[in-house]
């Protein structure tokens, strides 16, 4: 029996985009990246839409990057998940860290934090201040040293209390922090695999932190370089990149698997995208994505 038919219920991927505008071409990289890894491996794909941070979202986005997804022959398995449905799951995680006497309320300026080159000093630690609005709440580390292997980029280490400081789990708006609301998450959805763009492989060690003091699995991590224009910049909304295009759906996924190491046969040229992912899964190596941070486009 061909193995790729095989349901491997021991791998569960995820893709998770913010609904900040349509799908680009760097993040239809990282979707067809943890897509691949996911089908090659016989395992479920999931699409959960992170949607935390109302202020910075674009209406309309998460349905169109749904639609992006579909036309490009990525199909998830099960429900989408969205974030604005999770506040009671993050508020009862950050409770259980309150609970401990391991977070600290903060009224330090984004200012002054930049001005640390954003690794947090400590300064509020010990200040005692009550919960009030307006106030963040942060986690206090303890000077330890993360390690872990990725599956692209190899060998790993973060000194937290160097490199980062104590973090914030809640920001001063009141919004949950990224870091807070991706550990409960991909525990809820009880992901196994996860392969994301180089830019969050420096924010792992802070997630397997808060998994090792929440008693939470720690997931396999992969991370592959960020997609950059031609002055350095990461594809994204703020750098003007390009909405996808789906009338160029094949060309685009033709690129999108020589950025990934692969290189498909000249008969796939201007096949359906159904045809294109579904032979990338069959040639996926995962070894073979480039070791970098970035690469231009
Ligand atoms: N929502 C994040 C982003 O769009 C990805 C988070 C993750 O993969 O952990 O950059």
């Amino acid at each position: 029996m061909d193995q790729r038919s095989v349901i491997n219920h021991r791998y569960v991927g995820r893709f998770a985009p913010s609904p900040t505008g349509p799908l680009h071409f760097g993040s239809l990289v990282t979707a067809l990246a943890s897509y691949l890894d996911a089908r090659a491996n016989g395992g479920k794909w999931l699409v959960r839409v992170e949607d935390l941070d109302p202020p910075r979202e674009v209406t309309g986005s998460s349905a169109l990057i749904l639609e992006q997804l579909r036309a490009l022959g990525m199909d998830w398995d099960g429900d989408v998940l969205y974030q604005s449905t999770r506040l009671g799951a993050y508020e009862s995680t950050l409770e259980q860290l309150e609970h401990r006497k391991i977070c600290f309320h903060c009224d330090c300026s984004r200012q002054r934090v930049s001005g640390l080159q954003g690794i947090y000093d400590g300064r509020c630690r010990n200040r005692g201040l009550n919960s009030a609005p307006g106030l963040a709440s942060r986690l206090k580390i303890r000077p330890e040293t993360i390690r872990f292997t990725d599956g692209i980029q190899g060998d790993y280490a973060q000194n937290l209390e160097h490199e980062v400081g104590d973090f914030i789990l809640r920001r001063k708006d009141g919004l949950f922090a990224y870091q807070l609301a991706v550990v409960a998450d991909d525990a809820e959805q009880e992901i196994t695999h996860i392969v994301r763009g180089y830019d969050l492989l420096s924010s792992t060690p802070r997630q397997i932190y808060l998994q090792q003091l929440l008693g939470l699995p720690t997931p396999s991590y992969a991370h592959i370089p960020i997609i950059v224009n031609a002055l350095g910049q990461k594809l994204s909304k703020q750098h003007f990149a390009e909405p996808i295009d789906l009338k160029n759906a094949s060309s685009l996924l033709i690129s999108a698997l020589q950025f990934l190491g692969m290189t498909p046969p000249p008969s796939l040229i201007g096949a359906a995208p159904v045809s294109l992912v579904t032979w990338g899964a069959e040639h996926w190596d995962i070894q073979r994505v480039p070791k970098l941070a970035k690469m231009t486009r």
